[in-house]
């Protein structure tokens, strides 16, 4: 029987090309989105991997999506918690809504994501947990006190969770991709992200199947030894 993997904003961007690599490595893929009902059929569509909509940030829907996915295709193995948010402001003028709307989805959501399924993975002493979090929650970045907060916080729960979940044969790690081709970075005005090319030393934005590939990786039985570790894909930005 084939295992089970949950990518949470699995149906474009990074997620999608994780949602697409993980079936491609044999695995029944839910993948999740907020509210891009069009863009979801749409991939549906193409993939024919079935799609779920809620939002990360409210737990009860989190929980009640993760039964829903468990009813359908059974008890999930593997959990990609990838859905994430930005709300860029210099910190002086960052308003507690920026602050909050990214805790709550990229922070609280990871917690809300992976709390459900873990009982089930203590019981059957399995489970993979990958986290994307991101360069600039190693390294900080000029106004995304919020943003880096929560991607430096999601390294502080793959830590954790390795620690607890290690017995039960359960890893958990993190990807931190560092600027992807999506519409996340493409939506950055054109000259800031020339700025951002010009500091990437491999002197390009990375594609979405390079942290697929990590995430493949974290998944498969070759990495049952990694646990609460950090992949990081940068293009050598974080060392320029
Ligand atoms: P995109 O904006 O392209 O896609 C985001 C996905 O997350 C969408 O599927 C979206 O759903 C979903 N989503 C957003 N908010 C919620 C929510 N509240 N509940 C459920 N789903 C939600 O993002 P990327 O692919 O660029 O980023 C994916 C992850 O990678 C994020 O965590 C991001 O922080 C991280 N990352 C990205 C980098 C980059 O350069 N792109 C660099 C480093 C890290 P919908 O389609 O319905 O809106």
């Amino acid at each position: 029987m084939s295992k089970v993997a949950l990518v949470t904003g699995g149906s474009r961007g990074i997620g999608e090309a994780i949602s697409k690599a993980l079936k491609a490595a044999g695995y029944d893929v839910a993948a999740t989105y907020a509210g891009n009902d069009e863009k979801a059929a749409a991939f549906t569509e193409a993939t024919g991997i079935k799609t779920y909509k809620w939002n990360v940030a409210d737990y009860d829907a989190s929980k009640a999506g993760i039964e829903q996915v468990e009813a359908d295709l059974g008890p999930i193995d593997v959990v990609v918690a990838n859905a994430g948010i930005t709300r860029d402001a210099p910190f002086h003028k960052m308003t507690p809504d920026q602050w909050k709307d990214v805790i709550d989805t990229n922070l609280t959501g990871v917690f809300n994501t992976v709390h459900p399924v873990w009982p089930g993975m203590r019981e059957r002493k399995f489970g993979r947990i990958i986290v994307i979090s991101s360069i600039n929650g190693q390294k900080g970045q000029f106004a995304q006190v919020n943003y880096a907060a929560t991607k430096a916080g999601d390294l502080g729960i793959v830590k954790s969770l390795a620690q607890e979940g290690a017995r039960y044969n359960i890893t958990a790690n993190a990807v931190c991709p560092g600027y992807i081709a999506t519409e996340m970075v493409m939506a950055v005005p054109e000259k800031v992200r020339e700025a951002i090319i010009g500091q990437i030393p491999a002197g390009r934005l990375g594609e979405p199947e390079e942290i697929a590939r990590c995430v493949a990786f974290l998944a498969s039985d070759d990495a049952g030894f990694i646990n609460g570790s950090t992949i990081s894909a940068n293009g050598a930005q974080f060392f320029a």
